[in-house]
C-alpha cells in the first residue's frame, strides 16, 4: 500500500499522509515503515480465514482501512505507562472478558455486567491489595479464536470449525460456517458500539467508586462471594465518608480508566485498522488498546510475531507450559528491542500442574534480563478438561492453583506477579466447576452458554478477587 492512501490516525477520511505532516511540520512516517506493515503477508500467516471470494474481501478491507479509529493512540500510550508501573510492582493489571464475545451477546445489559464485574473485581483488588488496578477488558474486539482443527465432525457431518463471529458463524450448517469477510466490518462495528457503551460507564458516573454498592446490584443475592461484597462496598463507604468528613476532594473517582484487549489473530482485519500517529509518525493498531499474541501464533518466525513488532501499542505474549527459555528471550529481543517498560507483557498459562516447576525454572534461566517485561497470570487456558458429562470446562481449584503457583514462583525469585488475564463473564452462567456454590458435572448443563471455552460466573471472578487480594499482601 502507498504512503499517502494511509488514513491519520485523527482523521476519519483518507488523507494524503504527506501534506498533513508538511502542514504540521512533523515527521512523515518512513517508506520502510509503511512497507515493514505489510511484511507479514509473505510470512505464511497461521489461523487465518479463507475466503472464497476475494473482490468482496477487498471490498471491506478498503472500507476498514478508512472508518475512524477505535481507541487512540495516546491512550495506548498511556496504558503503556500504567502496565509499567505493574512490572514495578506499582500496580496490578486486570484484564477479564469473554473467551470470545458473540454478535448476539453485544447488548447493554451484557456488556454492563461484565464492566461491573471487573469494576468490582478492581475494587476487591485495590481495597485488600492497596494498590492501584490497571482496568482491561477482554472486549469490543475478543471476536476471532485461533482453532487445533480446521474442521469439526459432527454425526458424521464435516464443516469447517467455528472461528469466532468476526469470520463465521457458531449454528452448525454449511452457509453459516462458510468464512464472511462482512462480519470484519460487523466486528468492527459492534466493537465501536460496544467500546462507545464501556467509555460511557467508565466515565459517565457510573464507575464513581461511591456506587460501589450498586455494583452488586442485579446479581443473585443467594450466591455466596455477593455478601462478602457487600460487607467490602460497606468498609469502603465507611473509609470514603471518613474521607469526605475530612474535606477529601472526590472528582478523580468519577471516572475510571479501562481499555479494550483482544488477540491480535486476523492480519488483515488488524493491518487495516492500522494508522500512522499524527504526532510522531509511528503506527498504531487502533483496533484496541492491547494487543496480544496467542500461544498458537507465538513462533519467532511468525507473521503475527512481526506485525506485532511494528505497531506502537502495548502488546502481550501468551507463553505456555513449552515456552522455553530461548523462546523468551528472543520473543523479547524482537517485540521489545528497545526495553521499554510497559511494552511488552508476558502472559504465562502453564496449568495448575506445571506451573510450579516450568515458571520457577524460566524465572531463574532468565534472572535479571528483562526487569523492563511485565509478568501476567492467565490461569485459565492451562487447565481446561472435559467434564465426565462432556463439557468443555475449568475446575476453579485449578484455576486458583495455577494463580498460588504464579505468585509463589515470583515471590520465590524476586520478581513482581504484575497481574491477571482471565475468562469471566457478568452472567450466573454454569461453565466452570467449583467455586464457593459448587457447581458439579450435573450442574454444568444449567446454564452452559460459552461459544467456545468456560468462562468464571460472576460469583467465582468475585471469589477469586477476594483470594487474589489476599496473594498481594503477602
Ligand atoms: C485465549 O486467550 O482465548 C486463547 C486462545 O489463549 P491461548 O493462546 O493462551 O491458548
Ligand atoms: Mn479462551
Amino acid at each position: 500500500m502507498e504512503a499517502s492512501s494511509l488514513p491519520s490516525i485523527e482523521g476519519t477520511q483518507t488523507v494524503n499522509i504527506s501534506r498533513v505532516y508538511q502542514a504540521a511540520g512533523q515527521a512523515e512516517a518512513s517508506e520502510e515503515t509503511i512497507t515493514g506493515l505489510d511484511a507479514w503477508r509473505s510470512m505464511s500467516p497461521r489461523q487465518q480465514p479463507t475466503y472464497e471470494d476475494a473482490d468482496e474481501l477487498a471490498a471491506v478491507l478498503e472500507r476498514l482501512r478508512s472508518v475512524p479509529p477505535l481507541i487512540f493512540a495516546g491512550e495506548a500510550d498511556k496504558l503503556t505507562e500504567r502496565i509499567a508501573a505493574a512490572s514495578r510492582g506499582e500496580a496490578f493489571v486486570l484484564a477479564g472478558g469473554d473467551c470470545a464475545e458473540s454478535f448476539a451477546d453485544a447488548d447493554a445489559d451484557r456488556i454492563r455486567r461484565r464492566v461491573q464485574t471487573v469494576l468490582q473485581m478492581a475494587a476487591v483488588l485495590t481495597y485488600g491489595g492497596s494498590l492501584p488496578v490497571v482496568k482491561i477488558g477482554r472486549m469490543a474486539g475478543q471476536f476471532a479464536k485461533p482453532r487445533s482443527s480446521d474442521t469439526e465432525v459432527r454425526e458424521g457431518v464435516e464443516l469447517p470449525s467455528y472461528r469466532g463471529d468476526i469470520v463465521n458463524s457458531y449454528e452448525f450448517t454449511p452457509e453459516a460456517r462458510r468464512h464472511d469477510p462482512n462480519r470484519l466490518l460487523e466486528a468492527y462495528n459492534i466493537s465501536s458500539s460496544t467500546l462507545n457503551l464501556i467509555r460511557a460507564f467508565t466515565t459517565g458516573g457510573f464507575a464513581d467508586l461511591r456506587l460501589v454498592h450498586d455494583w452488586n446490584r442485579g446479581f443473585l443475592g443467594s450466591n455466596p462471594n455477593y455478601h462478602r461484597y457487600e460487607q467490602m462496598a460497606r468498609e469502603i463507604d465507611r473509609a470514603l465518608k471518613f474521607m469526605a468528613a475530612c474535606g477529601a476532594d472526590f472528582d478523580s473517582l468519577k471516572s475510571v480508566e479501562f481499555f479494550s484487549a483482544h488477540e491480535a489473530l486476523l492480519l488483515e482485519y488488524e493491518r487495516a485498522l492500522t494508522r500512522i500517529d499524527s504526532r510522531t509518525g509511528d503506527p498504531y493498531d487502533v483496533s484496541g488498546h492491547f494487543l496480544w499474541i496467542g500461544e498458537r501464533t507465538r513462533q519467532l518466525d511468525s507473521a503475527h510475531v512481526d506485525f506485532l513488532s511494528r505497531v506502537r501499542n502495548p502488546i502481550g505474549v501468551k507463553l505456555g507450559p513449552n515456552a522455553t527459555y530461548d523462546d523468551a528471550m528472543a520473543l523479547a529481543e524482537k517485540l521489545d528491542p528497545e526495553a521499554e517498560p510497559g511494552r511488552l507483557t508476558f502472559i504465562t498459562r502453564m496449568g495448575a500442574e506445571k506451573i510450579r516447576e516450568g515458571l520457577p525454572r524460566l524465572l531463574s534461566q532468565i534472572g535479571d534480563q528483562l526487569p523492563h517485561v511485565t509478568w501476567v497470570c492467565d490461569p485459565m487456558h492451562g487447565n481446561t478438561i472435559t467434564s465426565n458429562t462432556g463439557y468443555k470446562t475449568r475446575r476453579f481449584e485449578d484455576v486458583m492453583a495455577e494463580v498460588a503457583g504464579f505468585f509463589d514462583a515470583h515471590y520465590d525469585a524476586g520478581t513482581i506477579p504484575g497481574g491477571l488475564h482471565i475468562e469471566l463473564t457478568g452472567d450466573d452462567v454454569t461453565e466452570v466447576l467449583g467455586g464457593a456454590s459448587e457447581i458439579d458435572d450435573e450442574g454444568l448443563r444449567r446454564r452452559y452458554e460459552t461459544l467456545v471455552d468456560p468462562r468464571l460466573n460472576h460469583d467465582q471472578s468475585l471469589e477469586m478477587a477476594f483470594q487474589v487480594a489476599e496473594y498481594l499482601t503477602k
